[in-house]
């Protein structure tokens, strides 16, 4: 790892919690647990179910909710304005809406609220940045895995382990970027940590080179297997354990590069590694290597026990996903590209991307040979 990408990590995701052994973590806790008592309240309290339905209450009226995403980017953009760094435009407020009495009623019951931390000071502005596109989501509910080997069948305590997988940004290796965001029981192993990891190179159509020397794409063909992985923990590699395992190939890599880095191969693959025998680093990068030199950085952002809220099967979740950031259409040249085409003679390469308005302007191709792949259904990136 290079000193400026050692730089960034340390930089982004803080510093790292102890070593904590998620297997004993799990039977402390539930060697511990007692039965729950209802403790004495007074009138004053609230219970969290009360303040629950109160905020579902207004989150789910959707002039109330985007009242108050308004008002937030507003006061938000009008901190960020304030200070030198900002740059943000300060949003307009729409006009008042028919349903302007309960917007009112809203407001003057968060005026009452007497929390002094309630409203944003400008010192808020040090806290605070403009929102990013990895902070959004493009699932609309938390995504299960379908495979049905991978599904919660026991009732032993477990611990849900939330982890984040950050990506290189393609104009800068440097930075990193979250991707998508998963959670994960203590008894599953790393194959299935890896078998939830969306990625591009996974859903890149396979290549082939036609009669007249045109590159052509097999366009949903059924996905491969995959070609093998490694995860790095603390200096151990868990590989994928097959004929040609990604964790030998990693160190002999190292030794032919004379890189300094003392990797050891676990003892056992990482389809036979739960992550109960772990003991893990909050806010600690690890590194997964695939497909050749394809980086994927997962950060552990919280361990605690599962739930009976929690779903019963479907392990690993996807929780979020960052929406793809697609390139410019390369005849406008103003609206995000959502084909590469490939083989067409009108069009000056190949592949060519496309909006979907220009695609459709072109008509029908005039020759055989014309592939058009569609750069939004990506494998996992499909909500
Ligand atoms: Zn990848
Ligand atoms: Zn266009």
């Amino acid at each position: 790892m290079d000193a400026k990408l050692h730089k960034t990590l340390t930089s982004q995701f803080g510093p790292p919690s102890e070593l904590i052994d998620v297997g004993k973590f799990v039977k402390d806790v539930a060697d511990t647990i007692e039965p729950t008592v209802d403790p004495v309240m007074s009138t004053e309290d609230y219970r969290v179910d009360e303040i629950t339905e109160a905020l579902s209450n207004v989150w789910n009226d959707p002039e109330l909710s985007a009242y108050l995403c308004r008002t937030q980017d507003k006061s938000l953009a009008l901190i960020h304005a304030a200070t030198k760094s900002g740059r943000s435009r300060i949003p307009k407020l729409s006009e008042p809406s028919a349903n302007q009495n309960t917007v009112n009623e809203l407001q003057s019951k968060l005026d009452e609220i007497k929390l002094s931390s309630w409203k944003l000071s400008s010192d808020a502005a040090i806290f605070t940045r403009p929102p990013r596109t990895s902070d959004r989501n493009t699932l609309v509910q938390i995504r299960k895995s379908d495979d049905t080997d991978i599904t919660d069948i026991s009732n032993e305590p477990q611990a849900v382990i939330i982890f984040s997988v950050h990506i290189p940004l393609s104009w800068r290796q440097s930075l990193l970027t979250r991707s998508s965001t998963h959670a994960i029981l203590s008894s599953q192993t790393l194959e299935d940590l890896f078998k939830v990891i969306p990625c591009d190179y996974d859903a890149l159509p396979e290549e082939y080179i036609t009669e007249d020397g045109n590159v052509g794409y097999t366009v949903d063909a059924p996905k491969k297997d995959s070609s093998g992985y490694v995860i790095c923990i603390d200096e151990v590699g868990y590989g994928d354990g097959g004929e040609n395992d990604y964790a030998d190939k990693l160190q002999q890599h190292l030794k032919t590069t004379n890189s300094t880095l003392q990797l050891r191969k676990a003892d056992t693959p990482a389809s036979a590694t739960p992550l109960s025998s772990l003991s893990l680093r909050i806010n600690q990068p690890y590194w997964m290597l695939h497909q050749g030199n394809c980086e994927h950085f997962i950060v552990v952002e919280h361990i605690r026990m599962k739930d009976a809220s929690d779903p019963a099967t479907g392990f690993p979740l996807t929780l979020q996903i960052t929406p793809p950031q697609l390139d410019m259409c390369r005849a406008c040249t103003k609206t995000p590209a959502i084909y590469a085409i490939t083989g067409d003679i009108r069009l000056g390469e190949s592949p060519c991307l496309l909006c979907g308005t220009c695609w459709n302007v072109m008509g029908s191709p005039i020759e055989d040979g014309v592939t058009v792949i569609s750069c939004i259904k990506r494998v996992g990136f499909s909500s």
